[in-house]
């Protein structure tokens, strides 16, 4: 049994246009949970109102309507929202002090003893290779390096949950690696990370659930396990096939609604997609009986980039 962590419901926020004072929506009635332990993806093209949702939770902004709780509470209890790690898409800090003040001012916040703040600083700067630049102003930092310091500050806490909106951007493809390193470390050691990235492979690398918002509202939640299945084609044949042979191309239209065509270096190829195995066992064995060459044979599982880009797609279709 997974156990809720946190539990999002019926969430709806608007803003205000500054010059006509028009209601302009930007989460619209969004429901979902995270069980404890998870890694969960939160996915929505830009401006879907993924950070709107995120900054509800950790209470930047107040909701119009819905209801936000952890473990089962409301999260204006401030022992409870110091189990709680949030990296801002910008992070946000005063430039003109230390990587060390930063962090120290970071874990005051958070509630950390005076006794335990040194240390855990200590350990969080040399987790995150920040440690050699503890005396630098934050002005002093590059993007990457101060996106290195807001993923310092928002796991100080140790915390159970932990937000992340865009944790890689800035980041070079070292930071990027060490950044999942550190997430897969995170997990393994019983957290819950509910991340926004519009890189899709990390979500598909590092979580097991994911959700699609588009134009503020939730369009679908699903396992990644699901993604074989959903969508598309789950068998594709790759046929040479000659060129100009009207009964091998009607013959192939009939086993294949999926077809198309494409020039190879050895002349035209078929490709052909099955959602049924039997199916495209059945042309593979009419393709060996009219002797033409097989190409390739495989199992296509779709990937997240196609699920969310039909998502996105049907939700702008649906309005
Ligand atoms: P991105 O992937 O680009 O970060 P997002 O999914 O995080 O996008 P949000 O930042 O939550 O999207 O924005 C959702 C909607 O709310 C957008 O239309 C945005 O313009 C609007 N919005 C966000 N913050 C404000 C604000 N402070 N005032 C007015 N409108 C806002």
């Amino acid at each position: 049994m997974s156990n809720t962590l946190l539990e999002i419901s019926h969430l709806t926020k608007h803003f205000r246009s500054y010059w006509t004072f028009q209601k302009m929506p930007a989460v619209n009635d969004i429901s979902l949970t995270v069980n404890e332990g998870e890694a969960f993806g939160f996915l929505g093209h830009n401006g879907a109102g993924k950070t709107t949702t995120m900054k509800c939770v950790v209470g930047l902004l107040k909701q119009n309507s819905g209801k936000i709780l952890y473990k089962g509470k409301s999260l204006e209890d401030h022992k409870l929202r110091a189990e709680i790690g949030y990296l801002p898409e910008l992070p946000y800090f005063y430039d003109h002090l230390s990587v060390w003040e930063t962090c120290h001012l970071f874990a005051r916040l958070y509630g950390i003893s005076e006794k335990e703040r040194t240390g855990r600083v200590e350990e969080v700067l040399t987790r995150i290779k920040l440690i050699d630049r503890k005396h630098q102003r934050v002005r002093e930092l590059s993007k990457g390096l101060q996106q290195r310091l807001g993923m310092a500050s928002a796991i100080l806490n140790k915390p159970k949950l932990l937000l992340l909106d865009e944790p890689f951007s800035g980041l070079d493809p070292i930071g990027r690696k060490e950044f999942r390193d550190l997430l897969f470390e995170l997990k393994a050691s019983g957290a819950t990370i509910f991340l926004s990235t519009h890189v899709l492979s990390d979500i598909e690398d590092i979580c097991e659930r994911v959700s699609i918002m588009a134009k503020g509202k939730m369009e679908k939640t699903l396992t990644l396990k699901e993604l074989p299945g959903l969508f598309g084609t789950n068998f594709e044949l790759s046929l040479l096939v000659p060129e100009k042979d009207h009964f091998v191309l009607e013959s192939l239209n009939n086993l294949s609604s999926n077809l198309s065509l494409r020039d190879g270096p050895q002349g035209k190829t078929a490709v052909l997609g099955f959602h049924e195995q039997q199916k495209a066992q059945d042309a593979l064995h009419w393709a060996g009986e009219q002797n033409l060459v097989v190409e390739s044979y495989q199992r296509v599982i779709p990937r997240l980039e196609e699920v969310f880009l039909e998502v996105t797609k049907q939700a702008e279709k649906g309005r």
